[in-house]
């Protein structure tokens, strides 16, 4: 048995461990990172990245089926395309080869000490990893728990043969000729829009009464649209009860009506939950709140010497945030003064088109007691969305009425995710109505939209 010490010891190399340890490093705190998998995490090996990289994919497919049918107002034509997803997969553990081979040349630049496989707490300042030499006991000073998040199960429906969580999906060779999603969350819809994209015939079940309950109803109505053009079929109001015979799932509507889906593959998408699980967290017995372990705005647990940060901590499971949270641990263990105050976390939906929130909605402004003033300006008076032929969607600023702060800002269009930096910046900068009307937007931009959006608070829009 091996016994190493060090003063920080972070569990976890997904994009909260592997950021925590590399800015440790890089203040000079002697660390060790241990992972159970593959270094990146969920994000990099089986979220964000592939789901982005298929999500492109696709888009370039459909623009050439696009093309290829003679549906062009450009002028263009193409010839009929094909696809060969085991490449397009093939392609995507490229970039996922090259990502999480960084992660491993970042730790060792910050002089971080990598341990591959899982550790388990002996006490709050002791672990244990079996490791392929042997046991090998890790003791610290400072334990960072970022163990991130796995699928939920249903009980109706357990994962294997044709029912695929993301990960699995994430890694077919051919495209289901028939797809039952069950969630419409950003899961469901992200990859429920790939793979209609991609050829398949895709049903969605949400079990509330729309999609993308997480978003107001006026910022998922363009993507609704787009479902609909896309022949995606969308059932709300119902859960599905279990498999009903080899090619079927059985559904119940909340007003008790039964029906079935033929399906080849049933991808599961109703939710994460955190990894607490198998690691000996017992042992330590921390406050958790829910499935989640409880945080304060330190990302300090209830035992003194231990953090949690990222999925663990419950929602919004987002990389950025646990990414954030990592910086802001290593930095209080390196003795700054460090608090997790941030006014904005942006959330994009990378559906057809992207969703960003930032802030409050106007319905949550309400709700919270707030005087709001709203300005909406529509992409369909914006040059630059005619000339990328994507009119669809809008910019809504939310501002109080009373000093027009700026207290949320969403979007709905394509490749908006983008804009998810201006307008963070915005809320964490205290901007006002008058700030990002008075700021020059180039041209032609959708971006112009922002500024349209407040100048239209002010009843100023100059496009409308
Ligand atoms: P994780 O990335 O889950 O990493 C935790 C790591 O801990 C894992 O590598 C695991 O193997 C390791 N581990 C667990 N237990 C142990 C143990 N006992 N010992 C050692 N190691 C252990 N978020 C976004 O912000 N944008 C997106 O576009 C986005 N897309 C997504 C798409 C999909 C399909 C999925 C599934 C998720 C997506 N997410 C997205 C969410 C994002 O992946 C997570 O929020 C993020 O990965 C959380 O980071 P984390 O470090 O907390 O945990
Ligand atoms: P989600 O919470 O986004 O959506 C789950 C959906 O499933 C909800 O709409 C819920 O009402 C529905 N649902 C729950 N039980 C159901 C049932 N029995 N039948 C039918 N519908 C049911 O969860 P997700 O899509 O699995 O994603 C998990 C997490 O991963 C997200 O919360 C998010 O934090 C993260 N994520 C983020 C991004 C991004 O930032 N772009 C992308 C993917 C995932």
């Amino acid at each position: 048995m091996k016994e190493i010490t060090c003063r920080l010891l972070v569990i976890g190399a997904g994009p909260g461990g592997y950021v925590c340890a590399v800015r440790a490093g890089q203040l000079g705190i002697d660390t060790v990172i241990v992972e159970a998998g593959r270094p990146g995490g969920a994000c990099l090996n089986v979220g964000c990245i592939p789901s982005k990289a298929l999500i492109h994919a696709a888009d370039e497919y459909t623009r050439a089926v696009h093309l290829s049918a003679g549906k062009s107002r450009l002028g263009i034509t193409a010839a009929k395309p094909s696809l060969e997803l085991a490449k397009t997969m093939a392609w995507k553990d490229g970039i996922v080869g090259r990502l999480t081979n960084g992660v491993v040349a970042l730790l060792k630049k910050a002089q971080v000490k990598y341990v591959q496989g899982r550790a388990r707490f002996l006490d709050g300042k002791t672990v244990e990893v079996d490791t392929e030499m042997g046991r090998q006991v890790i003791r610290a000073e400072v334990i960072v728990i970022a163990t991130g998040s796995t699928p939920v199960e249903l009980a109706d429906l357990p994962f294997g043969g044709r029912v695929i969580s993301s990960t699995e999906a994430l890694a077919l060779k051919e495209v289901p000729k028939k797809l039952v999603v069950v969630g419409a969350g950003y899961i469901g819809l992200e990859l429920g829009t790939a793979f209609a994209k991609l050829g398949a015939s895709v049903t969605i079940v949400e079990a509330l009464s729309r999609i993308l309950p997480l978003y107001d109803a006026e910022l998922v109505r363009p993507v609704e649209k787009r479902l609909d053009t896309l022949g995606v079929r969308i059932i709300t109001g119902a859960r599905v009860k279990g498999l009903a015979k080899a090619d079927a799932v059985a559904i119940t509507s909340t007003d008790g009506k039964s029906s079935t889906l033929a399906a080849d593959k049933i991808l599961v998408t109703v939710g994460r939950k955190p990894m607490t699980d198998g690691f000996g967290l017992d042992a330590i017995d921390l406050d958790m709140d829910g499935r989640a372990i409880r945080v304060d705005d330190k990302c300090r647990t209830s035992m003194r010497g231990i953090y949690a940060i990222g999925d663990v901590t419950g929602e919004p499971m987002l990389a950025h945030r646990a990414s954030a949270q990592g910086v802001m641990v290593a930095e209080l263990v390196a003795g700054e003064k460090r608090a997790f105050d941030r006014v904005a976390i942006p959330g994009v939906c990378f559906t057809d088109p992207e969703i960003v929130s930032v802030g409050l909605s106007p319905e949550a402004a309400k709700a919270a007691g707030i005087d709001v003033k709203t300005g909406i300006f529509p992409l369909s008076a914006n040059g630059r969305a005619m000339t990328l032929e994507r009119e669809d969607g809008f910019v809504r600023v939310v501002a109080r009425a009373d000093n027009h702060l700026v207290v949320g800002i969403q979007a709905v269009g394509a490749n908006l995710s983008e804009m998810s930096a201006a307008f963070a910046l915005a809320l964490e900068m205290g901007a006002r109505l008058e700030d990002i009307a008075a700021t020059v937007h180039a041209h032609p931009t959708q971006s112009e939209g922002f500024m349209e959006a407040a100048q239209r608070a002010l009843g100023a829009a100059i496009h409308i």
